[in-house]
């Protein structure tokens, strides 16, 4: 079976000899036709992100169809088209038990300690391959475009949720690179106004392109922030623009040190999410009703479609791109 693997760190490669996947009593078999890339997929190929063996297999956004089911599965039909909820959370865990299962002390993680999604044929926890309702169907369909974006809409959706935002309030966003965009879709279907803002002009005008306001007064203050670029000059910026008794929600992650005054967080009394994905099953249950219900169309955001083959060009450029790269394993999808 073919994939596409990391052989060492910083080198792609698509290899044939791969063994078949066989399910589980509780998995199923999902015939890959699409994967989106994103910021932690070039964080395992750059080696920054240690996983267990080489070669591995890369990716952890997939789109599918169900072409087997375990034995002990009763809710998943083959021909089903899934969507990948890529963090297993063990269930029994404390986090786990109260529902936070995003802080699972066990938390296996496609693509990072579990082998990843980019290859012909997955086998993947049934419960972690939802359906998705076809176009066709009476519920309000979502197209193959959105569903790829789902994983990364949940997580801008939870963060954006947690800052529980009155509709109309203008909001920034800092970074609009795929997750920077998808909370700025996030935000506008809760009725909020996103403003972005990126050191990249091609992204913020993207981000303008798809509905965003662009970030023009320097000296506005906003009572929500979303931090979504990663770059550790960004956690000063975020406290600075945000209002007296605001909320500023954390997206991206910098390993390096950043200086923050306690002063200026406690002199305008702010409050710092730490945003870390979503939680099962409410967090993939959420981002699909929404776009089932609304016109979020995440599926925009996508710009570079690769094929198999060009994997590696595809990790390569994926960093600098403005939009979402994907990698399309045949099928009709977008
Ligand atoms: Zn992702
Ligand atoms: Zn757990």
């Amino acid at each position: 079976m073919r994939a596409v693997v990391l052989a060492e760190p910083g080198r792609v490669e698509v290899r044939d000899d791969l063994p078949e996947p066989t399910p589980g009593p509780d998995d199923v078999v999902v015939l890959v036709r699409a994967v989106g890339l994103c910021g932690s997929d070039l964080s395992v190929v750059a080696g920054h992100r240690a996983v267990p063996e080489f070669p591995w297999v890369l990716g952890h956004e997939a789109l599918g169809e169900v072409v087997a089911i375990g034995a002990d599965v009763v809710d998943r039909a083959i021909g089903q088209r899934v969507v990948i909820e890529p963090n297993y959370p063990c269930g029994r865990c404390e986090p786990c038990r109260n529902g936070t299962t995003a802080g699972c002390v066990r938390r296996r993680i496609v693509g990072i300690t579990e082998p990843g999604v980019l290859a012909e044929r997955i086998t993947v926890p049934a419960a972690f391959a939802w359906p998705v309702p076809d176009r066709t169907g009476p519920a309000g369909g979502i197209r193959d475009d959105d569903a790829l974006c789902a994983e990364p809409l949940a997580v801008a959706l939870t963060a954006v949720d947690r800052l529980g935002i009155a509709p109309g309030t203008r909001c920034l966003v800092i970074g609009a690179g795929a997750q920077g965009q998808l909370v700025s879709l996030a935000l506008r279907a809760r009725g909020a106004v996103p403003v972005v803002t990126d050191v990249n002009t091609e992204r913020a005008n993207l981000a303008v392109e798809l509905g965003a306001e662009p970030f023009l007064r320097n000296d506005e203050r906003f009572a929500a922030v979303v931090e979504a670029s990663g770059a550790p000059s960004a956690l000063p910026e975020a406290i600075s623009r945000t209002a007296h008794d605001g909320s500023i929600a954390l997206i991206g992650q910098s390993e390096q040190t950043s200086p923050i005054r306690t002063f200026d967080l406690v002199q305008k009394r702010l409050t710092i999410h730490g945003c870390l994905i979503y939680d099962h099953p409410g967090g993939f249950a959420a981002t699909l009703d929404l776009l089932r219900t609304h016109d979020v169309r995440p599926g925009r955001i996508l710009r570079h479609r690769f094929s198999f083959d060009d994997a590696a060009t595809a990790f390569r450029t994926a960093g600098a791109a403005a939009g979402k790269s994907w990698i399309s394993l045949g099928g009709n999808e977008s």
